[in-house]
């Protein structure tokens, strides 16, 4: 347990919101992460459908939030930071995904910011 709790400590490293995992990956959404979102947007359901919801994904009632251009509806880029417009009230699998070392996507951003 301890030597697992050192592993993680030693893989951990700030984010630098380079983007990459919100555009390698697509959010799941569950019925409480739509409904805190849709409330905090201030649009209806109906609308999450229209707007965000990847319809080609009907296999659960998790639901997978739509990609525009390559990368999750809600990422935008500022000065080459990304940002989360929905960071307050991001879906649970999105807050619970941590930077580190050891995860690929943080390594390809880091080879992104070092060669511009
Ligand atoms: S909801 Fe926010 S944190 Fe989650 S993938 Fe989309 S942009 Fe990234
Ligand atoms: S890939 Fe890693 S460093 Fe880049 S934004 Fe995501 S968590 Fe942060």
């Amino acid at each position: 347990m301890a030597k697992a709790k050192l592993k993680k400590e030693a893989a951990a490293m700030e984010c630098r919101r380079c983007g990459v995992c919100c555009t390698k990956h697509q959010a799941f959404v569950t019925p409480a992460d739509i409904e805190r979102i849709t409330d905090f947007l201030g649009i209806t359901l109906n609308d999450w459908e229209n707007l965000y919801d990847d319809r080609r994904w009907q296999y659960s009632e998790y639901r997978l939030i739509r990609h525009v251009d390559g990368a999750c509806a809600f990422l935008r880029f500022d000065e080459g930071h990304s940002t989360c417009l929905i960071h307050a009230v991001k879906p649970a699998c999105c807050a619970r995904w941590e930077a580190g070392e050891d995860k690929k996507e943080c390594r390809e951003g880091i080879g992104e910011a070092a060669t511009g």
